[in-house]
């Protein structure tokens, strides 16, 4: 039978040969017989008589054998699939097995193996999309749908059905068109039916409207199916909810916007460095500030040369230290680093930087650095226009201080020249390196014994210049013409410029060189148009300005006001001294001739009394006028005397043992005639006896000052005395009701030549009051003041019982 089947199986086989499959006999062990096909890479011959197992997959063997076996055994057919190797190619067979069988046995396998590689694949491919595909829609939430053209019939799947917020599925298209948003439909519907014409829908973004009335931005992706015919027939895709993605999206343009619209309208420039170093962006003002266009901008490093960038001291601020540079290169934010930066066109801009690093994710090296910067070029000027003026103010804080100390320091001496050599010590260095004081001598030159005080710092070369100043004397050079035209000399030359000798310094001495200075200032001394001397200031390295100018002439203008007061004074004194001497002498010589003319006078009037009529009633009366007036000049070449005395030091108290109320009782009437004339009736208030130890002469001396006075400006009113006896003191007061005297005259009336009333009304020196407040206080005690204008005055006098010692005589005289 076998051998029948042998016989006939080529021409079953060639029948066979058409088919796609593989239609082989093989012996019960798999001994190749026939086969309908070859491979191209098998020869047929080749494949006859080989085991099939040689064509199979070692890993396919067993389950080949095992379904061999089991057909053999059962007689049934079976199946199996194998991995068939050709050369290096792998392909998947599925081979059904049948039994031939004769004689109840199986003598032989038909094997019909068709290629399901492609299947098999493609089935797991698909079956992985799917799950894909499910995972993909379960986790994204994405919704599918499709729409089959033809019978109008809809799929939704779950998640599309929750997307839209609702229960079922729609019922057809159209509803489904309903649940979309009012705006956008149209929209939608036109992607639909294009789709079905041109065959690819687009990608689109819709709101759908929720049955509650929430609104859901989705995103559907589809694609249309074509049937055999070329029309589509499907439409399929996937809808995802996009709300949140729209929101923030939407809140990301806003902040975007923001930010950009901030960024852009910012004061502050802003400059976005990449990781090289190079200005990736920046914004307007980053623009306005650096006087640079975008354009320019970018590209730039920090490093490159054109920033010209400067420290705040002027230094210059080298790229790889910008602040930007630095955070780019260590990582480390930078803030309020300031910077001068020079515009293109030389300008001058000053800023305040902030330099903050940016990271990419995961990161170490900063891939960006933000740097934002403000101008500050006001504040700048403003701190140095502050900081100027409190130099100024400083300097002239100084000034003025130094001015009140040299004011001090020659006010406090009529020694100006020993003055001046504080002065000159003051000013340096504070003022200058060198200072000197020049004063013209009694000829108006700089002569030997011209007066020098100069201050260097340096003992030595004061002492040259001082010994030169007197070896070489007079200079009659340039320092003396300019003294002599009351010329200010202010020199300063560069800095590289020859320092020229100071003025007055012969060039061939030696002490030339070491009085070089850079800066130097003369300043005649000049004190109503009259030339004293010179100051010169001198700076060794530094250059005066037109604040030393101004001080060296201040201090010009006090020395000379101090030189000119002390000369004044001396000058006044002078004149004190010889007027002093005048009232000596002349007071000596009027008295010398007026005290035999008084003896004669009074002899004269004796020898009238009694005589004849004629006599008494012509001669009588005029001889008297003459004696009063005699008397009246008498009275006040004595008060010229006591000046010169007491001003002379040759006054002096002979104390004795008197009664005080017996000497104001005499003195009163000694002015009794006196008194009736003046209608000033005299009231006495004191003891009968008041004893004690005075100078006679001179208390009574202070009793009529008192009561002459107190007669003359009494205005005719009478006249208050009183005595009062102390424990260790005597009381006298003496009170009219004159014209009185001003409380602010009150105190000058006890001083030399002092009057409060004019000459023409009331006769007399104005020193009545001097001597007796210089007596009372020689004798221990003192007199003062009571009045009021045309009220009256009160003069009381304190005197101690007993006179002081000489010691106390001696004390200077009163002003
Ligand atoms: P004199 O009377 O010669 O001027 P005194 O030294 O005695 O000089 O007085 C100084 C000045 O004091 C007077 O010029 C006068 O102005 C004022 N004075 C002195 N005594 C009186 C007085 N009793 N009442 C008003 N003025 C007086």
């Amino acid at each position: 039978m076998f051998t029948e089947l042998e016989r006939v199986s080529p021409f079953l086989f060639s029948l066979l040969e058409n088919s796609p499959d593989y239609v082989t006999m093989i012996s019960p062990e798999g001994i190749i017989r026939f086969t309908n096909r070859t491979h191209p890479r098998f020869a047929m011959i080749g494949l006859i008589g080989d085991s099939v197992f040689s064509y199979l997959a070692p890993e396919s063997h067993e389950v080949a054998r095992a379904c061999f076996r089991r057909v053999v055994e059962t007689g049934e057919p079976g199946f199996f699939e194998a991995l068939v190797r050709v050369g290096s190619d792998v392909r998947r067979y599925h081979t059904r097995v049948g039994p031939v069988q004769s004689g109840g046995r199986v003598v032989a396998l038909t094997l019909i193996s068709s290629d399901v590689t492609e299947r098999v694949e493609m089935a797991q491919r698909l079956r992985e999309q799917r799950d894909t595909l499910e995972f993909a829609a379960a986790a994204t939430g994405l919704g599918l749908w499709h729409l089959d053209v033809r019978t109008r019939e809809l799929v939704w799947d779950d998640e599309m059905i929750r997307i839209h917020g609702r229960g079922v599925a729609p019922r057809d298209y159209t509803a489904v068109l309903d649940w979309v948003h009012p705006e956008d439909r149209a929209r939608v519907d036109a992607n639909v039916r294009d789709s079905l014409t041109t065959g690819t829908f687009q990608d689109l973004e819709y709101r759908v409207v929720r049955p509650d009335g929430g609104v859901v931005w989705v995103f559907a992706r589809g694609k249309a199916l074509r049937g055999e015919d070329g029309q589509v027939t499907r439409l399929l895709g996937g809808v995802l909810d996009i709300s949140e993605r729209r929101r923030s999206e939407e809140a990301l343009r806003a902040s975007e916007e923001r930010y950009r619209t901030s960024i852009a309208a910012l004061e502050e420039g802003i400059v976005l460095q990449s990781r090289d170093g190079t200005i990736h962006t920046c914004n307007a003002s980053a623009e306005r500030l650096l006087g640079l266009t975008r354009d320019q901008m970018l590209g730039r490093t920090s490093l490159d040369p054109r920033w010209r960038a400067v420290h705040e001291d002027g230094a210059p601020f080298p790229g790889h230290t910008h602040p930007s540079y630095t955070t780019l290169m260590s990582g480390e934010p930078r803030s309020g680093v300031i910077m001068g930066v020079h515009k293109p066109e030389g300008q001058l801009t000053w800023i305040s930087i902030n330099s903050r690093p940016l990271y990419l994710a995961g990161s170490q090296q900063p891939s960006a650095v933000v740097t934002s910067f403000f101008d500050i070029t006001a504040r700048k000027h403003a701190e140095a226009e502050n900081e100027r003026l409190l130099r100024v103010e400083r300097a002239a804080r100084r000034r003025a201080v130094l001015l009140a100390e040299t004011s001090k320091l020659l006010a406090a001496s009529l020694d100006v020249f020993a003055s001046l050599e504080e002065v000159v010590r003051r000013l340096v260095p504070e003022a200058a390196d060198l200072a000197v004081v020049k004063l013209l001598d009694e000829h108006g030159a700089f002569g030997p014994e011209h007066a020098v005080a100069i201050a260097t710092g340096d003992a030595d070369l004061e002492a040259s210049y001082l010994e030169l100043a007197r070896r070489r004397g007079d200079d009659r050079g340039e320092l003396l013409a300019l003294v002599r035209h009351g010329e200010v000399r202010f020199t300063v030359v560069q800095i590289d410029g020859e320092t020229p000798v100071l003025p007055g310094v012969p060039k061939g001495e030696h002490l030339a060189e070491r009085l070089r200075h850079r800066s130097s200032v003369l300043v005649p001394l000049t004190a109503r148009a009259e030339q004293l001397g010179v100051l010169v200031l001198g700076g060794r390295t530094r250059a005066f300005d037109a604040d030393d100018l101004a001080l060296a002439e201040e201090l010009a203008l006090r020395i000379a006001q101090s030189l000119d007061v002390a000369r004044l004074y001396r000058d006044m004194q002078t004149a004190l001294h010889k007027r002093d001497e005048f009232i000596a002498v002349a007071s000596h010589e009027l008295r010398t001739p007026l005290t035999p003319l008084m003896l004669q006078l009074g002899r004269l009037e004796q020898l009238c009394r009694g005589r004849s009529e004629l006599a008494t009633a012509v001669a009588a009366p005029k001889l008297h006028t003459i004696v009063r007036q005699t008397e009246r000049l008498h009275r006040l070449i004595e008060e010229l005397l006591d000046v010169s005395q007491i001003t002379g030091g040759r006054f002096h108290l002979e104390p004795e043992a008197l009664d005080l109320a017996a000497l104001v009782r005499e003195t009163i009437d000694g002015f009794a005639e006196r008194l009736e004339r003046a209608g000033c009736p005299v009231r006495l208030d004191m003891p009968a006896r008041l004893e004690g130890r005075w100078d006679r002469t001179r208390l009574e001396q202070i009793v009529s000052n008192l009561l002459a006075n107190a007669m003359k400006y009494g205005a005719g009113k009478p006249i208050d005395i009183s005595l009062a006896a102390q424990p260790d003191c005597v009381l006298l007061s003496v009170r009219d009701r004159g014209i009185g005297i001003s409380l602010k005259d009150q105190a000058r009336v006890f001083q030399r030549f002092e009057r409060a009333v004019s000459g023409r009304h009331y006769g007399g020196f104005g020193l009545g009051l001097w001597v007796t407040r210089h007596v009372a206080e020689a004798m221990g005690g003192s007199v003062t003041v009571e009045s009021a204008p045309d009220v009256g005055s009160t003069f009381r006098v304190r005197l101690p019982r007993q006179a002081p010692t000489a010691a106390a005589q001696l004390a200077p005289p009163p002003p």
